[in-house]
């Protein structure tokens, strides 16, 4: 049997859960959000606001009422038995670590009722790493949210082979409940799809530049005009910000090490991050 999803509990309120929690809560569901301590839930109060302003510009046209009654349905806590006592959906965004994700996900499963579905957040870990830490393999899956869940609004769901068809769709639904574009994959894939088609683009467009074979400015100009698309790949790295890109490369092959190498000495050692330091393979100068 699964259960109508009414109320949902968001593990940890970094960047993305507070905004899975804040979007959740938006679309009318009782939101319960759970951090380790009080002065981690002092920086969610804080993230929650900033979100409460944000969705009242871009998406209230202005009238904070909705983003008001989305802030009065989030319920703060740090005892993480009581932030799961009613919660039909558990969905967590604690830190990329899987010793802390699994043991995180043992704990819950200790105090969890026994009907609630969980589902991860984790970008680069696949469900089947963490499954058996739930308890429930039946009852667990990725739900995976872009950055700026309110604009960018894809949900990718991925189950493992252990998990209930029925869950799945469950889930799949609630995506929608939230305003969602749900992204089903039929297979556990790491990246799932869209970081599976981002990854290596973005990587070729900085060996065509880390390589001296075009700058920057020529890679975007050309995928923009010839493709159609909105923006090139080194706008995409100047919104993501080059330290994860940077992070993940430093630790690839030989050729990833010399990309990385590249984007350190030309960027990150001057303190181009990207968009949010004013400063990447653009300029943000209003920032
Ligand atoms: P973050 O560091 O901003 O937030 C993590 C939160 O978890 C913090 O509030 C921290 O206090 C809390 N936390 C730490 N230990 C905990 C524990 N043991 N139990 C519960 N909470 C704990 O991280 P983030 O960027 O929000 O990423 C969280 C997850 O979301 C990761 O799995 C990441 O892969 C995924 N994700 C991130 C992005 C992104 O753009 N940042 C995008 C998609 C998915």
């Amino acid at each position: 049997m699964v259960d109508h999803i009414a109320n949902v509990t968001v593990l940890g309120t970094g960047v993305l859960g507070s905004q899975i929690a804040f979007q959740t809560a938006f679309h009318g569901f009782d939101v319960t959000a759970y951090d380790i301590d009080d002065a981690a839930l002092a920086g969610a109060r804080q993230r929650f606001a900033g979100l409460a302003t944000t969705y009242t510009r871009e998406l209230a046209g202005g009238v904070a009422g909705k983003a008001d009654e989305a802030l009065s349905r989030i319920r703060l806590t740090s005892d993480l038995a009581d932030s799961v006592v009613d919660a039909d959906l558990v969905i967590e965004a604690v830190p990329e670590i899987l010793s802390v994700k699994q043991d995180t996900y043992e704990k819950l499963a200790a105090v969890a009722p026994q009907r609630t579905i969980f589902a991860t957040n984790s970008s680069t870990l696949l469900p089947s790493d963490l499954k058996r830490h739930t308890g429930r393999p039946d009852r667990f899956l990725a739900l995976h949210f872009a950055n700026q869940i309110w604009r960018l609004n894809t949900a990718e769901i991925m189950g493992t082979a252990d998990t209930d068809p029925a869950v799945f769709a469950r889930v799949v639904q609630f995506a929608k409940d939230i305003g969602m574009v749900p992204i089903e994959l039929h297979r556990e894939k790491a990246g799932y799809v869209l970081n599976s088609l981002l990854v290596p683009f973005l990587n070729a467009a900085a060996g065509l530049a880390a390589g001296g074979y075009a700058d920057p400015e020529t890679v975007d100009k050309t995928w923009k005009i010839a493709t159609g698309a909105p923006v090139g790949p080194f706008q995409i790295f100047d919104v993501i910000g080059l330290m994860t890109p940077y992070n993940l490369m430093s630790h690839g092959d030989e050729d990833a090490q010399r990309i990385a190498g590249w984007l350190k000495e030309n960027y990150i050692d001057k303190g181009h991050l990207g968009v949010a330091t004013g400063q990447g393979f653009y300029s943000y100068p209003s920032r």
